[in-house]
């Protein structure tokens, strides 16, 4: 109280560097997303639906779906408890299926 030692000396105050904690945290988040947004997914939901109204939607053959499928359960971006990819969020095993999407990391 009355004291101006802070001002003159740069150090803040716990409440000013709880602030920055949190902007910083903040920065980081947005800065490293770990998945893509849908809108900027090459092949997503909405065009899967799209194609669907359209019937333009094509699926590969089984033998394809599988190949892409061994290809994803090896992958180190997989989540296996949901089988969603950690880059672009996709169901695996509905990706694997429609012959417009594509790998992330081009691995199939
Ligand atoms: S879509 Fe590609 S990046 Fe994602 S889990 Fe499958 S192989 Fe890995």
């Amino acid at each position: 109280m009355g004291c101006n030692c802070n001002k003159k000396t740069g150090v803040t105050s716990l409440e000013d560097s709880i602030k920055k904690m949190y902007q910083n945290q903040d920065t980081t988040q947005t800065q490293t997303p770990t998945q893509t947004p849908i809108s900027q997914k090459s092949y997503n939901i909405l065009d899967v639906i799209k194609d669907k109204l359209k019937g333009k939607l094509e699926s590969v053959d089984d033998t394809t779906k599988e190949k892409r499928l061994e290809v994803c359960d090896k992958c180190s971006y997989l989540i296996h408890l949901t089988r969603n990819c950690k880059l672009c969020g996709c169901f695996v095993d509905l990706k694997a299926q429609f012959k417009k999407s594509t790998c992330p990391k081009s691995f199939w």
